[in-house]
């Protein structure tokens, strides 16, 4: 028994993680869960989505960038994971370091140190994207990413942004180092006249800036890591490549498979996420965003240490291991599969995004609850936040038993609605 569970008074002897943030993703792991007999211990917002979808009085009212809050929930958890990469570390890693102070039943205070995962190490490397992929890049396996440059900031930044463009040439990505999620810390700077207008929106944060990629699509890779209690890689289990379609900076559809990408290009991709995620430190699912180019080399964009946007078709695509039930096994060392395979053919995801008014997706969410195909399935996910425009609300999962064209086809009535949302 935990030192943990001697010292519960709420009698339940069922593992317990403790979850930094409880928005969709806390939610969708909540669902995952519960069914299992697992316990999550959420801190967020009173009522936050992943509160509603779990019952239990072990969630904790507060900010995941408090200390105190996240050592009392420490307290609480068996383990800790995260569902967003924005977390304080600083406590993180204290915790991992000297743990906390917990009571037990006899008045005795014990040191009670939960494991952390993904590692502290992981989370904080990922928070800073130019160091997250400075390190990608001179890790042993050489990960290719785009060429990037640090932006001073103050006075010196005008100059910096020119540095960048004789670098680089226009267009050029400027983005936030930390703090940015849907593209909202990126501005792409066509000509120098965006140089004023890029300073004026992102000048106050650290910055860096990224060469141009002209990709042909974009695609990602979620992988399971698994490691033991010291800290050797055990195996690195890769989902299938899906394509991701982003409008404005935001994740907006997902197909799996890619659609015209050889199967080859979608082994590499698995390959290449392996790759980049054994260079992390802990368990957990992870996703890793890339770049095609025209020649079918692929880039990294990005990694996210949790489930991701891109993996929401797992639920039922792959439901004997979803990503979400993934992140639940690996987080607590159970055995999860050396394979991955999908139990349909095909699949889409479409994000529903908050619209103009607060009842936009409305007539979607009433399409997507009534719809019966003869070859495919609807799967509708509302998260229950308050509408706003662009905010990712709710998502809808076709599966189909024949090609993607076909399930693409199938889609349509939605992909035109939810592209009417967006308008
Ligand atoms: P997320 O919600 O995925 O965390 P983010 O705010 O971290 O997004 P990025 O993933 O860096 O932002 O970029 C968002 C999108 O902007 C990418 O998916 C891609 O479409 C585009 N983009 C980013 N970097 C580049 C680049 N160097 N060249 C061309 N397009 C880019
Ligand atoms: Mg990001
Ligand atoms: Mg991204």
């Amino acid at each position: 028994m935990s030192l943990r569970q001697k010292s519960d008074k709420m009698g339940s002897s069922n593992p317990v993680i403790g979850l930094l943030g409880g928005g969709q993703l806390g939610r969708m792991l909540c669902e995952a869960a519960n069914p299992l007999g697992i316990d999550i211990a959420i801190l967020d917002e009173k009522n936050s989505p992943a509160k509603q979808a779990h019952n239990t009085n072990r969630h904790v009212t507060g900010s995941f960038k408090d200390p105190v809050k996240i050592r009392e929930l420490a307290a609480r958890s068996d383990y800790l994971s995260v569902e967003i990469e924005h977390v304080e570390t600083e406590v993180l890693e204290d915790i991992e370091k000297n743990g906390v102070e917990i009571k037990l039943a006899d008045g005795s205070v014990a040191i009670h140190k939960p494991p952390i995962h993904p590692s502290w190490r992981t989370i904080r490397l990922i928070q800073d994207k130019y160091l997250q992929k400075e390190h990608f890049r001179t890790s042993k396996t050489k990960i290719p990413i785009a060429d990037q440059m640090a932006i001073e900031s103050g006075e010196s930044a005008l100059k910096s942004l020119q540095e960048a463009a004789d670098k680089f040439g226009f267009p050029f990505m400027l983005k936030a180092r930390k703090g940015s999620y849907d593209g909202r810390g990126n501005f792409k700077v066509n000509s120098a006249e965006d140089f004023a207008p890029a300073i004026e929106a992102l000048g106050k944060l650290p910055l860096y800036a990224e060469k141009w990629a002209p990709f042909v699509k974009e695609l990602a890779v979620m992988v399971i890591r698994t490691e033991d209690d010291e800290g050797n890689l055990r195996k690195c289990v890769a989902y299938p490549a899906v394509e991701t379609i982003h409008e404005d900076s935001i994740c907006t559809k997902v197909f799996m498979p890619p659609r015209g990408v050889d199967d080859n290009v979608c082994e590499q991709a698995r390959k290449l996420a392996c790759d980049v995620i054994s260079t992390l430190w802990g368990r957990g699912v992870f996703a890793v965003e890339m770049f095609l180019l025209e020649d079918g080399s692929l880039m990294i964009n990005e990694v996210a240490p949790r489930p991701h946007n891109s993996g929401h078709y797992t639920i039922e695509a792959v439901p004997y291991m979803s990503q979400y039930k993934a992140q639940l096994y690996s987080v607590l060392d159970l055995p999860v599969p050396d394979e991955l395979t999908p139990r349909v053919s095909s699949s889409i995801m479409l994000n529903i995004l908050g619209g103009a008014a607060p009842n936009s997706h409305h007539k979607l969410a009433r399409l997507a609850r009534t719809t019966y195909g003869d070859d495919f399935d609807v799967y509708l996910h509302l998260y229950n936040k308050e509408s706003k425009p662009t905010r990712k609300i709710g998502h809808i999962t076709l599966t189909g038993f024949s090609s993607i064209e076909d399930l693409e086809k199938a889609a349509e009535p939605f992909i035109s609605m939810v592209d009417q949302i967006r308008e």
